[in-house]
């Protein structure tokens, strides 16, 4: 029946674009648009996976309190989320979904789902403004393109589904929660979603494809990454009277930042460490018992990455030690470093030449990655079991840069990025 179905249009991929768009959800408490995506991919005759399942649990990192993840909950029912759907995902977001369940898997496909904290521009001229489709929550945008990443993964549902008596092979889509930060898709490959694998794709709309037409098949360099914090206690006492008694944990941390970033780097690659936030105590005249950190290190290679973070782990335990702190480091997110393969970059140009918008002198084979994506870990993980990957930026022009309240993309690409990972999958089924 459903390969009666007739092709997805650009009305239909712009309705959805834009309806995810208004119901933007941060990483790893995206309820509605996990509800919403099951909705769709189940009108289309497939059974979206939810639930435990979808990720494991030990290795979901960054997931928010326990408070933020119920309030997401019932937003997520107030905005019209059916309650059994909401339960049937236990607390989990994200969903993966077969298309050919009854065959082996060959090809999986990573859509990212997730929105920022990033409050959206009220300026009149930002068109979801204009055009009625600005994000109803406060404090929280589609700044990255995840909205257009999740219109498509639907289309490409869509139009498999119409071709789907002719593939040979299982295709698995993985709508992954939590992206930014690098912090779901660990989980999920941890779940064992790519074993057996061959061949996994994930594409970005823009990035280094920021004109319309444009298309980098096959990014590479992504830079792997650890996202931590760092929390020091000590002891309080009174600056003035007896300090002496006091365990001063501004100071640790402060030392712990300095000398963080004063670690040799390592021969092999470009490395990073950031320390991006720290807060410490509680009073001008008290010795500070308290101190948070945000930090990420992050390499041209995952060995490159570790050494950065194992030394940082070691600078923050003797640090500690130094000045009689309790230490805690708690993982929040990462990724590995990967880039695509050659095999993959060769089929993505050769389907590329067979969709009219991609124009042949835009289209690039590569692209530096743009700063991590954990997308990587899947990338890795294919890779390493003899498979090939590759990482797609899909050409859009841009109205402002990723991340920014004014970010937007140019809608037309949706329906040309289906048709395109829809022609790779056919050709990758046979492959
Ligand atoms: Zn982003
Ligand atoms: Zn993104």
């Amino acid at each position: 029946m459903t390969e009666h179905l007739s092709p997805i249009t650009q009305e239909r991929l712009t309705a959805l674009r834009r309806l995810f768009h208004q119901h933007a959800e941060t990483g790893m408490a995206e309820f509605w648009t996990t509800a919403r995506i099951a909705e769709e991919l189940e009108a289309l005759g497939l059974s979206p996976i939810v639930g435990e399942k979808v990720s494991r649990q030990e290795a979901r990192m960054g997931m928010p309190d326990d408070t933020t993840l119920r309030a997401a909950e019932e937003r997520a029912l107030r905005e019209g989320a059916p309650h059994s759907r909401i339960e049937r995902m236990e607390g989990v977001t994200g969903l993966v979904v077969n298309i050919r369940p009854d065959l082996p898997v060959h090809t999986v496909l990573r859509f990212d789902i997730d929105a920022l904290n990033v409050q959206e521009s009220d300026a009149p001229e930002h068109r979801p403004v204009r055009e009625g489709f600005a994000s109803l929550h406060e404090g929280i945008c589609h700044a990255c393109g995840h909205d257009g990443h999740i219109a498509i993964g639907l289309g490409l549902a869509h139009e498999l589904m119409r071709r789907r008596s002719r593939l040979t092979h299982n295709v698995r889509l993985l709508f992954q929660p939590g992206e930014e930060g690098c912090r779901g898709a660990r989980a999920m490959v941890a779940a064992g979603w790519l074993e057996g694998a061959r061949h996994f794709l994930a594409a970005h709309i823009g990035m280094w494809a920021e004109k319309n037409h444009a298309l980098v098949c096959g990014a590479r360099g992504f830079l792997a990454t650890t996202k931590f914090d760092v929390e020091f206690s000590g002891r309080a006492a009174h600056a003035g009277a007896e300090p002496q008694k006091g365990a001063n944990s501004l100071l640790a941390a402060a030392s712990a930042v300095l000398n963080m970033h004063a670690l040799p780097r390592h021969g092999e690659g470009d490395s990073r460490i950031t320390v991006g936030t720290l807060t410490a105590g509680s009073g001008r005249n008290v010795i500070a018992d308290h101190a948070f950190m945000t930090c990420e290190t992050r390499g041209a290679t995952t060995a490159v990455n570790d050494y950065m973070f194992e030394h940082c782990r070691s600078i923050l335990e003797h640090t500690a030690a130094m000045y009689e702190q309790h230490c805690r480091i708690r993982l929040m997110g990462g990724s590995d470093s990967a880039g695509s393969d050659d095999s993959m970059i060769r089929v993505v140009r050769e389907a590329a030449r067979t969709v009219p918008w991609f124009h042949e002198e835009l289209i690039r084979d590569s692209a530096p990655g743009y700063g991590s994506d954990d997308a990587c870990v899947p990338m890795a993980a294919v890779q390493k079991q003899g498979g090939d990957a590759a990482y797609l930026m899909l050409g859009s022009r841009l109205a402002a840069g990723h991340h920014s309240p004014n970010f937007d993309f140019d809608e037309k690409t949706l329906l040309p990025s289906v048709e395109l990972l829809t022609k790779i999958v056919l050709m990758l089924d046979v492959i």
